[in-house]
């Protein structure tokens, strides 16, 4: 498919109500094992988001920076840990997504191994530590090999959502080696961790956007 700056504004309002629906749950699991806040900073960091890029004159504005609209209104929606790391998500999307007039399905999925990357280096978060990346990179990393194996962009994502789940699911026997949960050594056994929860809620709305 050919993904547009309209289609991107789509997949923001997406996200936000995905994003929005889990807002309780995400504080709740946040609240375990953090300060309690995760579902409210990214509720409004989508929200914020999805609303800066809604205002864009789709005719007038290419992909890249319908993403790089997004980081800046998400960073400045965030007080968390979770605000410079999906800023800078997106920004690499963006960068990813540069000088296109509209993505094809190979470079939407550039842009989506971008954020894995962008997360990564932003957080400096190593597989095992309990976080956000524990869901992101085998996400991007299952996407990837599904679409060098020549699989269509839907399946792609569907590989891409069972594997961020997979990846979720696994942080719950994890200590954690970065953010807040860190301090709380073994205490922190048996909670999934709610930025990894948050990363299968997005990359739920991603895969729900590329069925379309
Ligand atoms: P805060 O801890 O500042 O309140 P949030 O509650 O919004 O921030 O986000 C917490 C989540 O951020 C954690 O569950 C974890 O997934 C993620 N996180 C924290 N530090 C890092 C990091 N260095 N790299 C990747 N993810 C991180
Ligand atoms: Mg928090
Ligand atoms: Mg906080």
């Amino acid at each position: 498919m050919t993904i547009t700056t309209k289609d991107l504004q789509r997949l923001f309002v997406l996200i936000a109500e995905a994003i929005a629906k889990k807002r309780d749950h995400l504080c709740e699991l946040d609240g375990a094992i953090g300060d309690g806040d995760h579902g409210l900073a990214m509720d409004a960091g989508c929200q914020a988001a999805a609303k800066a890029v809604g205002e864009l004159d789709p005719a007038q504005t290419a992909p890249t920076a319908v993403f790089n609209v997004a980081a800046k209104a998400f960073l400045n929606a965030v007080g968390a840990s979770s605000g410079p790391l999906y800023a800078t998500a997106f920004m690499r999307a963006g960068a990813a997504a540069k000088d296109k007039q509209a993505l094809t399905d190979d470079d939407f999925l550039r842009a989506f191994a971008a954020m894995a990357q962008g997360i990564q280096e932003r957080g400096k978060a190593e597989l095992g530590e309990k976080t956000m990346f524990d869901a992101w990179r085998p996400s991007a990393d299952a996407a990837q090999d599904s679409w060098r194996s020549g699989t269509p962009l839907a399946a792609c994502f569907d590989a891409a959502l069972q594997a961020a789940h997979e990846g979720c699911e696994a942080t719950s026997g994890m200590t954690a080696g970065k953010g807040r949960a860190s301090r709380l050594g073994h205490r922190v056994i048996g909670h999934i961790d709610p930025g990894a929860a948050s990363a299968v809620i997005i990359i739920a709305a991603i895969s729900k956007f590329a069925q379309q």
